[in-house]
């Protein structure tokens, strides 16, 4: 087995002085709807209420494998074109279909009302429509509103969107003496179960998630709360919880086995869990990891590659694949660069590294054609036009989708860069 490049900055701060390439031209991303795909299945009994336009639907349809479930936890109110005067029309019938809906579904506890971005629908005044509902369906469901429009933004903050207004509407949760440490950020219940697990056995008591499962089981947030941000993109979830008195702990994410252990680390310093508790519980899971990971890195290792801005984990992806799949980073695109939320990743990453944040993609395109890079990390729209000029890539969205967090999923993490390479191999053979 190859041995993992240490993680650490190998001179100064890494990447964190480098300067970076500001692009604000022609963008190819989805919307933030899309984040409604992974939220309805974490959140068992909430609705997620699109109030938009026929395409609107179709993304959501499309995209969440409609088909598949008896009875969706996601629709769409259309809205078509409508004046100002139309307006109170609107409202009445986004009653009417909340009421239809809560009727047919009293199994719903928490509804989301997630605005778009027709004009007609930026007219509506979702967040009263929501205190209205709120107001008229009290004690059976909580109703909250927020933007999943695609001016401006990324696909993944659409979960950010969601979870700092639904925090901004939570009751105040009792005072409580006993500290805890909240996980912030989407992950599959399985990589939930596992991190739990993890932290409970170093003695950690409370351990909380958010989202939770259950929209009734939201955690005490307050002084006494410490938490570990799972995902990179949640700024505005982040600067909320803030303002209810928590604190966030500074670490790298949870990708891959090195990834994993300083996240760890850094959620055991902040409860005080001393070392030899901490290696007695991480040492075996992250060999398993060590292990699961070494195949990939054959076929990885030596390559280059180049990554679009896409999902808001670039970052901490390029220093999974540098630092553990030992490969060169031609590229780092990213839509927004957080430099606070950043600071641990960007002092890993190798100085040399070109960061880009924005896109004015024909350019940027350019520098993937220049760089030659064996793999090429896009969205969608991105990646069948670069597949027909005969680069290899992989889609950005995938990660978002796929459990890759942790221990157990490092080696799923590393096949999902490997696997595109292989199956290249195997068509020019
Ligand atoms: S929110 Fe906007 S970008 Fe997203 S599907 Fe609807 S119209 Fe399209």
């Amino acid at each position: 087995m190859s041995p993992v490049i240490p993680i650490q900055a190998a001179s100064g701060m890494g990447c964190a002085d480098t300067p970076v390439l500001i692009q604000r031209g022609q963008r190819e991303v989805f919307c933030g709807l899309t984040g409604i795909i992974w939220l309805h299945r974490k959140i068992q009994d909430a609705f997620f209420l699109v109030v938009g336009s026929r395409t609107c639907a179709h993304l959501i349809q499309s995209a969440a494998g409609v088909m598949i479930f008896a009875e969706p936890r996601f629709g769409t109110a259309i809205i078509d074109e409508r004046d100002l005067a139309g307006l109170a029309d609107c409202n009445d019938e986004l009653d009417r279909v909340v009421s239809e809906l809560l009727t047919r579904r009293p199994d719903i506890k928490q509804l989301f009302l997630v605005g778009s971005c027709p004009s007609e629908v930026i007219k509506l005044d979702l967040s009263r429509a929501a205190e209205r509902l709120s107001r008229q369906h009290l004690h059976k469901v909580r109703v909250v509103s927020y933007s999943g429009s695609g001016i401006e933004t990324t696909f993944t903050q659409g979960e950010d969107a969601c979870l700092a207004a639904w925090l901004q509407t939570l009751p105040a949760a009792p005072t409580s003496t006993q500290s805890n440490l909240l996980i912030v950020g989407t992950l599959a219940d399985v990589v939930e179960d596992q991190f739990r697990q993890y932290f409970q056995n170093m003695g950690i008591e409370q351990v909380d998630f958010y989202p939770p499962r259950n929209s009734r089981q939201i955690p005490a947030i307050g002084p006494q709360t410490r938490f570990l941000l799972a995902q990179p993109f949640l700024a505005d979830t982040a600067r909320q919880l803030e303002a209810q008195g928590a604190t966030r702990v500074p670490a790298p994410f949870p990708l891959g086995a090195q990834g994993t252990t300083q996240w760890l680390k850094a959620g055991a310093q902040a409860f005080g869990v001393s070392d030899e508790a901490f290696e007695t519980v991480v040492r075996a899971p992250r060999q398993r990891a060590e292990v699961s990971m070494a195949r990939h890195r054959e076929q990885l290792q030596g390559r280059k590659v180049f990554f679009f801005p896409d999902s808001q984990l670039e970052i901490p992806l390029a220093r999974f694949l540098h630092h553990e799949m030992h490969m060169h980073l031609c590229e780092v695109g990213t839509p927004y660069l957080h430099r606070g939320h950043m600071a641990e990743e960007l002092a890993l990453l190798p100085s040399s590294t070109r960061l880009s944040e924005g896109q004015d993609v024909e350019l940027q395109l350019d520098r993937c054609r220049a760089d030659q890079p064996d793999l090429v990390v896009c969205g969608l729209g991105l990646a069948n036009p670069l597949e027909a000029e005969g680069f290899t890539t992989k889609w950005a969205i995938e990660l978002v989708f796929t459990p890759i967090q942790g221990y157990e999923q490092a080696g799923d993490l590393a096949g999902l860069f490997s696997r595109p390479l292989i199956r290249r191999l195997k068509l020019a053979a």
